[in-house]
């Protein structure tokens, strides 16, 4: 069985990683979106958090789970026996620090390929730093993420700006 996993920080999910999930599951028979939860960034949303908006968007897609962990991908790639960890690019820019990871992936994960995929061109200018940035000042995200996360990004800047 072809299982894999798209890990990333998620922070929030926007409809550039929907449109990689959605891509890579019709791929795949078992995709599984792992938020990773790393010490280096403050992210703007708890991993729960993050998880419970994925489980959201994911809940029409009968083959994808949803799971979070933390230190190396390699490490959660061989226990979970995935074939295949999956990353989506954007630009040339995303491109230099992919290969270098997808390469130290390989050498530490050695029974597992990175799979890239890239962009639908509609998100080729969207992250989630955009996303928070355009929300924080108030900005439209509708467009940027799916239905129902954009209420759950304003309020958690609400909160944010109330302490
Ligand atoms: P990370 O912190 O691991 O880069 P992200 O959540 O920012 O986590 O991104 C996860 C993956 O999704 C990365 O491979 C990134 O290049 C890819 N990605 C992010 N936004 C888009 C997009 N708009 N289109 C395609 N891939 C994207």
């Amino acid at each position: 069985m072809a299982k894999a996993v798209y890990p990333g920080s998620f922070d929030p999910i926007t409809l550039g990683h929907m449109d990689v999930i959605k891509r890579a599951s019709e791929l795949f028979d078992e995709l599984t979106v792992a938020v990773l939860n790393n010490s280096t960034k403050t992210p703007l949303f708890s991993v729960d958090e993050r998880v419970n908006m994925l489980q959201e968007v994911c809940a029409d897609l009968p083959n994808v789970r949803v799971d979070h962990f933390s230190g190396l991908t390699a490490d959660y790639v061989i226990k979970n026996g995935f074939n295949s960890i999956i990353r989506g690019l954007r630009a040339v820019t995303d491109f230099e620090y992919e290969l270098q990871m997808a390469q130290t992936n390989r050498k530490l994960a050695p029974r597992a390929d990175t799979v890239f995929l890239t962009t639908s061109l509609e998100y080729a200018y969207l992250s989630s730093t955009t996303v928070r940035e355009v929300a924080y000042y108030g900005g439209d995200i509708s467009r940027f993420v799916p239905e129902g996360i954009d209420k759950i990004i304003y309020e958690k800047y609400k909160d944010i700006k109330k302490k």
